[in-house]
């Protein structure tokens, strides 16, 4: 890890102590681990994914393993504080953002979806690790129900208004195909909101 989220941020002059919404995918160590950066934030959660990440399937290695189980008893205390917002499925955060539940690599992941200047893109995070899951149908293996997880790389297509606009969650291209925001940053952060170069 070359740039901790919080630096990364700062970067972008983004204040993580100011932040007062935080989208949390799904609860993937590698997805929420740092939620501790962000002291003003509500924390927007799928129903099921507090319900799958604190039930019966956690007692399997294969469904547990990339859970920290001190994160989600700490995001479960942030219930009991008031400061995660459910949501049951689909729900609009803003206008020109939006939550949309697409199970599959776990039982409660959401993708995002932002209207931006070339149009609505959406962030699959893991409902695509890389753009051959999708494009290709191969399911990647970190799964709860690879049925919904192929189901869900129809409805990732759904919702952008083109295929190249899905952003998958873990694929290296992504730093290739779009700009960096100024010079400086190549390599740390990309613009979403400019035409990726295929
Ligand atoms: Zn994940």
């Amino acid at each position: 890890m070359l740039h901790p989220p919080e630096r990364g941020l700062k970067l972008l002059g983004v204040d993580a102590r100011k932040v007062k919404d935080v989208i949390i995918t799904h609860l993937h160590y590698d997805h929420v681990g740092n939620f501790g950066l962000f002291p003003s934030a509500s924390f927007h959660l799928q129903d099921e994914e507090m319900a799958y990440a604190t039930g019966r399937h956690m007692a399997q290695g294969f469904f547990n393993y990339a859970y920290e189980a001190g994160e989600v008893a700490a995001m479960v205390r942030e219930v009991y504080k008031g400061r995660v917002r459910f949501h049951d499925g689909d729900a609009e955060l803003a206008p020109g953002l939006s939550l949309h539940r697409i199970g599959g690599h776990t039982k409660g992941l959401q993708a995002v979806r932002v209207h931006t200047r070339i149009g609505w893109i959406v962030l699959a995070s893991d409902a695509a690790h890389l753009y051959a899951n999708m494009n290709e149908t191969r399911p990647f293996p970190i799964v709860f129900d690879a049925g919904a997880m192929v189901e869900g790389y129809r409805r990732l297509r759904e919702l952008a208004d083109a295929p190249e606009l899905i952003v998958p969650g873990h694929d290296p291209l992504v730093m290739r195909r779009y700009a960096p925001p100024r010079a400086g940053l190549r390599g740390i952060a990309v613009r979403l909101d400019r035409r990726p170069k295929l």
